[in-house]
């Protein structure tokens, strides 16, 4: 039975208007608990079809409540962003186009936006104009594309052909890496097959940094084909590795260098923050995130790839029914998926809605935000602030004031005076553990927080510790 889509449509889009109009004033974390969710979602599937305008009626009745202000300006959980509104709309129109963005001979405007926003962000992010790139479901996928680029051009120069002759009986490839760097990382590792216990794990420095002499004396030690990861921004405190030293050694040991910069990667579009990333260029690949610090809707990675033909060699594929078009670029020679949503929209509006002078000021006002809400949670009675923001990263605790209270006592401080904050409604926080001490993390990434939204958030948090005493 054709259904006139427009009920269903008209109510989504209603819902969303005033969903996003309301932001500000509801509560930023879930209210609905687990049982409620349940209950009000797991019933019988029924046997008769419904229409689609009650079925939208309904999943909007049924997850009230179960969802977070991840959305809104008042989130600083995790490293989450927004959506700019461009983006969103881009988004919802993605779905009604509805194209498998595999190939330009399935999609073509889907295949040549994500070729110009491809260029795009190559150009933002200061990446070599040659580099190859895929628009991938997040960052953890971005890692896996472009270390299998990685696994196939260190094996290639020893003499060995993954493709044909797969990891089985393969020279060993070693890893080595920041003890803080993303779990993601080793997951991507563990896709392919390279088992942890070929990954070295260098200490860091104070400011959770690679030393220099740590990565030399392990490059040193073996001749074994090499792949660096580096982090441009870890999530706890916004740590770059020093790229500039660290990438010249491990290239001069014949290593593959990969960046994972989730967020990190789009302070190059800040001239005040660009100095931390010197030297990112020289990498071998890059990997990044449209649905972090860019404010584009959820399953929006960004990978970039100096050795296009590694990056090619590991994710195409021949199939004698593709309809490829030597002139265009098809992303199904780029990424590991077949069928894909059209993720390039998303992306190239919310370029273009920002404009270059745009994200600059969105990565300078988050980062200034970030610090502000740090220092002046800071100045509360009873709050240490263990990182002062560099970035749009900070840490803080709590402390329990009582006399002879160590770190066990911090530490349940903390984890109590985040849930009581959350419980407020007016904000939301996640903890992390850092160096072994719980913390709360604040972190600053959606387009919507503004220093009113600051104020407030150091108001609720104010009045909690005051609550607690
Ligand atoms: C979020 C994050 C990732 C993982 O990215 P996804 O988009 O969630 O897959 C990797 N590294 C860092 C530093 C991150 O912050």
């Amino acid at each position: 039975m054709p259904h006139s889509p427009g009920g269903a449509l008209f109510r989504a889009f209603e819902y969303a208007s005033t969903y996003l109009d309301e932001l500000n004033n509801r509560p930023v974390g879930a209210t609905a608990s687990l049982e409620q969710l349940r209950s009000r979602l797991g019933r019988d599937l029924q046997q008769e079809s419904l229409e689609p305008d009650q079925v939208i009626a309904e999943l909007i009745a049924a997850t009230e409540g179960g969802h977070l202000g991840s959305a809104g300006p008042r989130f600083f959980a995790w490293v989450i962003g927004g959506s700019l509104t461009s983006a969103l709309a881009a988004d919802w129109l993605t779905s009604t186009w509805d194209q498998n963005a595999a190939l330009y001979a399935c999609g073509p405007a889907a295949a040549v936006v994500e070729e110009i926003a491809g260029a795009w962000l190559k150009d933002i992010l200061g990446l070599p104009p040659q580099a190859s790139f895929a628009f991938t479901s997040g960052c953890q996928l971005a890692h896996f594309t472009a270390l299998a680029a990685a696994r196939h051009a260190v094996l290639r120069r020893v003499g060995w052909d993954v493709n044909r002759d797969g990891l089985f009986g393969a020279p060993p490839v070693r890893v080595i890496t920041n003890e803080h760097r993303h779990g993601s990382v080793d997951r991507a590792l563990r896709f392919l097959g390279f088992g942890m216990r070929n990954m070295i794990a260098l200490s860091a420095d104070d400011e959770g940094r690679i030393r220099p002499e740590a990565l030399q004396s392990a490059l040193q030690q073996s001749q074994s084909p090499t792949i660096v990861v580096l982090d441009a921004a870890d999530l706890n405190i916004g740590a770059f590795d020093r790229f500039e030293t660290l990438i010249p050694l491990a290239k001069s040991a014949g290593a593959w260098v990969h960046i994972d910069g989730a967020f990190g990667m789009f302070a190059r579009a800040s001239r005040s923050k660009r100095g931390y990333l010197a030297g990112a260029e020289l990498a071998d690949s890059w990997a990044t995130d449209g649905h972090k610090w860019l404010n584009v809707p959820f399953d929006s990675g960004l990978v970039f790839v100096r050795d296009r033909e590694a990056h090619r060699a590991a994710m195409t594929l021949n199939a004698a029914y593709i309809a490829s078009n030597d002139q265009a670029r098809d992303q199904i020679d780029w990424n590991p998926e077949w069928s894909r949503r059209g993720r390039g929209f998303a992306v190239y509006a919310a370029l273009r809605e920002l404009g270059r002078a745009g994200l600059e000021e969105l990565i300078d006002r988050t980062c200034d935000l970030a610090r502000s809400m740090v220092d002046r949670i800071g100045a509360l009675p009873g709050v240490e602030i263990i990182w002062r923001p560099h970035l749009n990263q900070g840490l803080v605790r709590f402390l329990d004031t009582r006399s002879g209270a160590g770190d066990t006592a911090h530490d349940l401080r903390t984890r109590a005076v985040i849930e009581a904050i959350n419980a407020t409604g007016e904000a939301f926080f996640s903890s992390s553990v850092y160096r072994g001490k719980a913390t709360m993390r604040v972190s600053v990434v959606n387009w919507r927080t503004s220093q009113t939204d600051v104020d407030r958030t150091v108001a609720a948090v104010a009045q909690v510790l005051g609550r607690l005493g």
